[in-house]
């Protein structure tokens, strides 16, 4: 090396000189030059960096040029693109963890109340999604049926008792670096919470009255259970419009979601969605047949109002139906209507009677035709069964195979 790049000896010349590299190729040879080892350290490991030596043939090299984008550590063996890639990604790790590390506000549960929607949300979280002894919460992923949910969980943000987390490796992308700050997605993200004295809640009792089947529950439950009926509810509207091409925004829409709530004391909401679809099937008729203005997802939505509006005020008869769309309850809706109205999936088939005194009395569940639901005592009873035995529970729309399940377990 130094005949070479010292002494100025010419790679042919060197040839000759020296016999185990007569038959190698002038690239070859360079590469037999020991590594230039450069004033510098990897920023990962601290190791020496060093780089191969370049050619006398290109022009303006030396003793010390040396290949940049070659450069390696001789420590970890990481390549200089390697390296900048992992340091990158370090300096953005330690952003995120330096934005998302503090702790939760403490949640002492003996302050837990059924009749703050806050609680009854939080808890909802905390029993589907907890994890590592509800220390955190995994990422929410899916999209509950609960209307105005991120609102709530924002509110929850708010008041800190949830925290985006950066501790776990296999979340930091849902974390964003910008110039500003650090920012995150709300469905990607962990959260940290700190529960004091956190005890699971036991699923709400039924009890009969009068031949009439009741339930216990705070207000906060029973908002909950209004506001995930009406999103069940917009959700199928939602892809009804899809269907059928149309786009329902504004205040067609607004006033779609208020008469939810009257309709949903008087229907079921399986009832609900078999008159939103009989007045899609009108709406669709009369946009065949008359002038383009009523090919609009207002003038759909506007016959699914008057309909409705006439059903409250005719107290019409409505077959219900099976709710057939991408419409997926998730493990909060599961949770909801296991703990805090255990109704299991008949929810769907049970009108929203008035909360009063603390207690909301049972609907009888109207199921579509062919099937007789079990009754809310029934299903409170197999819910029990089925967590002390850890079985799979019986579908709750059946009587008798609800009746069943219970006789052969106890
Ligand atoms: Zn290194």
């Amino acid at each position: 090396m130094d005949a070479y790049y010292t002494s100025g000896l010419s790679l042919k010349e060197l040839k000759t000189l020296y016999e185990p590299i007569k038959r190698l190729s002038d690239s070859d040879i360079i590469k037999l030059f020991p590594m230039l080892e450069l004033d510098d350290a990897c920023p990962l490991c601290g190791g020496a960096l060093s780089a191969p030596r370049i050619s006398r043939g290109v022009k303006g090299s030396t003793a010390n040029s040396y290949y940049d984008q070659q450069v390696i550590c001789t420590n970890c063996g990481k390549t200089k693109t390697e390296i900048e890639k992992e340091y990158q990604e370090s300096i953005r790790i330690t952003k995120i963890r330096a934005a998302y590390s503090g702790d939760a506000v403490e949640f002492v549960w003996g302050h837990y109340d059924a009749n703050r929607l806050d609680d009854v949300v939080f808890e909802t979280l905390v029993s589907s999604y907890g994890i590592l002894n509800n220390t955190y919460l995994k990422p929410l992923l899916v999209k509950p049926l609960m209307i105005d949910f991120f609102d709530e969980c924002k509110r929850l943000l708010r008041l800190g008792y949830i925290r985006p987390s950066a501790v776990f490796n296999n979340w930091l992308n849902g974390f964003e670096v910008e110039d500003d700050g650090v920012s995150f997605y709300w469905l990607d993200v962990p959260f940290s919470v700190n529960l004091v004295d956190y005890v699971p809640l036991k699923a709400n009792k039924v009890f009969v009255r009068d031949n009439t089947e009741f339930i216990n529950i705070g207000e906060g439950e029973y908002e909950l259970w209004q506001q995930t009926a009406k999103g069940l509810l917009m959700d199928y509207i939602d892809d009804q419009m899809w269907e059928g091409d149309y786009e329902c925004e504004g205040l067609k829409r607004e006033e779609l979601q208020t008469l939810l709530r009257p309709l949903l004391s008087k229907y079921s909401p399986a009832q609900i969605a078999s008159m939103v679809w009989s007045a899609m099937a009108v709406a669709e008729k009369q946009a065949n047949e008359g002038p383009s203005y009523k090919k609009t997802g207002n003038w759909a939505a506007g016959v699914i109002i008057n309909r409705a509006k006439r059903a409250l005020a005719e107290g019409w008869d409505i077959r219900p139906n099976l709710i057939s769309c991408n419409v997926e309850p998730t493990p909060f809706e599961d949770h909801l209507f296991r703990v805090h109205i255990p109704l299991g999936e008949t929810w769907m088939y049970r009108r929203i009677p008035p909360l009063v005194n603390g207690r909301v009395e049972i609907a009888p569940a109207l199921a579509p035709q062919g099937k007789v639901p079990a009754t809310a005592e029934m299903i409170e009873l197999a819910m029990t069964i089925a967590e002390e035995h850890d079985l799979d529970e019986p579908n709750y729309l059946s009587f008798d195979e609800t009746r069943d399940f219970i006789s052969v377990y106890r």
